[in-house]
């Protein structure tokens, strides 16, 4: 998979050649590309930024140096694709982990990292931006941080990037669902013990256990989930029973 970064800090993006994300780079799962917005900027002093119309607070990233920098990336990418261009923007979309797997499926995505109180309106064009994408319900100063979010997440579903193929499809969010809770040695620490049920071998019971906990977890920290996650007839309604009783299993 290849991404590229529009940006005014590319060195921001030096954590993603660590750990996991570096690796998948280093071995040729993830080709990654850094483009400095302010390289576009044809005024002398290099500047990217402008003053709002009709006034106000801050600055605007402008349109020339932009559209120039996502014209680079379509040149120096591969021949006859065309990218998916995301633009960070506290306006998008949320980023949750089924978009994220629908982004992991593509073969191209260009990031835009926005700056200062935001961009000239006009990029937002199918010419030059095909989603909005945001990191939460916060103001950020940048996207750097929002767009490294995405490509870690992305980076972490490409086939062969982690160690375990199968963890993915176990974690939290993706059938719907938080993880359910683990457990390494000790066996006991500090006068709390491992579920005796983890230890008993029976791998059938530990399934249900797990998925017992994964269910029980989300009642609790995030009902909001449960509407949209894969359950099963029986599993809908205990978790209707609970919601109905308020029997609120006991916090864990
Ligand atoms: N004035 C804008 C915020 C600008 S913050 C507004 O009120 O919406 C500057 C840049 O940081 C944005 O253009 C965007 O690229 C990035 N950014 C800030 N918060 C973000 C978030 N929650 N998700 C994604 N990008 C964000």
């Amino acid at each position: 998979m290849r991404i590229d970064v529009a940006t005014l800090f590319p060195r921001a993006f030096d954590y993603l050649d660590l750990s996991l994300v570096g690796e998948a780079q280093s071995r040729g799962i993830l080709d990654l590309h850094r483009h400095d917005i302010r390289d576009f900027s044809d005024d002398k002093n290099k500047r990217v930024d402008d003053a709002p119309y009709g006034g106000g607070a801050g600055m605007l990233m402008a349109l020339p140096p932009l559209t120039r920098t996502l014209d680079h990336i379509r040149a120096v990418g591969p021949r006859g694709a065309d990218p998916h261009v995301i633009l960070m923007s506290p306006r998008g979309a949320p980023l949750t982990q089924e978009r994220v797997r629908a982004l992991a499926a593509r073969p191209w995505l260009a990031l835009v990292c926005g700056r200062y109180e935001g961009l000239d309106e006009r990029l937002h064009d199918p010419r030059w931006i095909h989603e909005e994408i945001s990191a939460g319900d916060y103001v950020l100063a940048g996207g750097e941080l929002p767009a490294m979010v995405l490509i870690e997440a992305v980076a972490r579903l490409l086939p062969g990037t982690l160690g375990n193929a199968a963890s993915p499809a176990e974690e939290s969010f993706t059938h719907g669902l938080l993880e359910y809770p683990q457990y390494t040695r000790p066996e006991e620490f500090e006068g709390k013990t491992v579920p005796l049920i983890l230890r008993s071998g029976d791998q059938k019971k530990v399934d249900r256990w797990r998925r017992a906990r994964a269910l029980r977890l989300t009642f609790l920290r995030r009902p909001d989930l449960l509407g949209k996650a894969d359950l099963t007839e029986a599993e809908k309604r205990l978790a209707d029973w609970w919601k109905k009783a308020d029997k609120t299993p006991s916090k864990s």
